[in-house]
């Protein structure tokens, strides 16, 4: 079923930004959603293709990789390519909705069956929250203020003053248009009444013609441990109220702080070690500051510049399984940079005391400078 470019399939350009790509989305998703074409099987194909699509374009990591291998790419990286052809309409259902589920204005009936079709906001709303680098390593409850949206109580709901709503007379009362092209007739969503086949004849002044208000909200979240920028979380029942009471959903997408010596990368974090020149000739065993404390490294005498240690099971634990990432502990070699009379003379009886092997250049560049005359005989 998916044998489409990607691009193609979103049409979009193969340079297109990645707001570019989420309004192309978005557009296409809305056009071919199940809510819109009941009982269309193409129409559901289509909607499936353009999550798909999606779903990898929206992500850097697997975009490259489609650009440079194809579908194949990502099925040999063990991504899968989106959600193939078995993924349940459920499954695409929740991260629409996720996606746009607060983004309101977007017409009747997203919010899958929970949703009151003529209820004019979203069940579900998406907010980025910051956490800092060890709120997300370790995982904490953050008490967070949200804003979410009821219905007016004044209008019950409906936008209209006093709730009073009259037939739309452009669809009458169809939420539908027919539309003509030649010999072909098909039927477009009211562009008046936005399909629900009603309109405001005088906007409700408490609010606006909105059809809610907004209240104001301190929840506390439990954040699991090993969360990571990009990710997100579904707190039930915190979203927006419905009629009936009823509360949609909260997303949390995480942004988390970058720490000023640990360097992430997934589950394992990378440290760098600044080990002086002398040191790393002589040997030493020195601590280091792991996420829980600190360990001792052991460097033998020799050791090189950029040369790594890893310590299984020090990262950070993945958020779904709990096994822990490995911590990456890298040399820094430092040189003096400056040295006085007595680290001179210490230096240059150094150097003497290697003799030859002092000038390693020497014996290595050698034959290249006969080699080099030999070319100008
Ligand atoms: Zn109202
Ligand atoms: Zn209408």
């Amino acid at each position: 079923m998916s044998e489409m470019d990607y691009y193609e399939v979103l049409e979009v350009s193969r340079d297109c930004t990645g707001a570019e790509l989420k309004k192309a989305y978005r557009k296409l998703a809305l056009k071919y959603h199940p809510d819109r074409n009941p009982d269309d099987k193409e129409a559901e194909e289509k909607f499936k293709i353009i999550n798909e699509a999606y779903q990898v374009l929206s992500d850097d990591e697997k975009r490259a990789i489609y650009d440079r291998y194809g579908k194949e790419g990502l099925q040999g990286q063990g991504m899968g390519g989106g959600f193939g052809g078995n993924a349940s309409m459920d499954d695409i259902m929740d991260i629409f909705n996720s996606m746009f589920g607060g983004m309101g204005g977007m017409g009747g009936g997203f919010g899958r069956s929970r949703r009151d079709p003529s209820q004019k906001y979203a069940m579900d709303f998406e907010i980025e929250l910051p956490l800092k680098f060890n709120e997300a390593v370790f995982g904490c409850e953050k008490k967070i203020d949200i804003t979410y949206k009821t219905y007016c109580r004044d209008c019950d709901g409906t936008g209209a003053k006093e709730g009073k709503l009259s037939t739309c007379d452009y669809c009458g009362g169809q939420g539908q248009i027919m539309m003509r092209q030649g010999f072909m007739t098909f039927t477009q969503e009211c562009p008046k009444c936005h399909g629900v086949g009603k309109k405001i004849e005088e906007k409700c002044p408490s609010c606006q013609g909105k059809g809610y208000e907004t209240k104001e909200e301190t929840v506390t979240i439990k954040i699991p441990a090993g969360v990571d920028s990009g990710n997100r979380l579904r707190a039930q029942g915190y979203g927006n109220e419905a009629k009936d009471g009823r509360r949609g959903d909260l997303y949390l997408t995480f942004f988390v702080e970058e720490d000023e010596h640990f360097v992430r990368n997934g589950s394992d974090i990378y440290i760098e070690v600044p080990v002086f020149f002398t040191q790393a000739i002589l040997g030493e065993t020195i601590s280091i500051p792991t996420l829980k404390g600190e360990l001792d490294l052991e460097l033998k005498p020799g050791t090189k510049d950029r040369e790594q240690f890893v310590f299984e099971g020090e990262g950070i634990p993945d958020v779904h399984s709990g096994r822990k990432g490995r911590l990456i502990a890298q040399v820094k070699m430092i040189l003096p940079k400056k040295i006085n009379d007595e680290q001179r003379d210490l230096l240059e009886k150094l150097q003497e005391s290697y003799g030859v092997e002092s000038r390693p250049h020497k014996s290595t560049f050698e034959s290249a400078f006969e080699r080099i005359k030999g070319w100008f005989k």
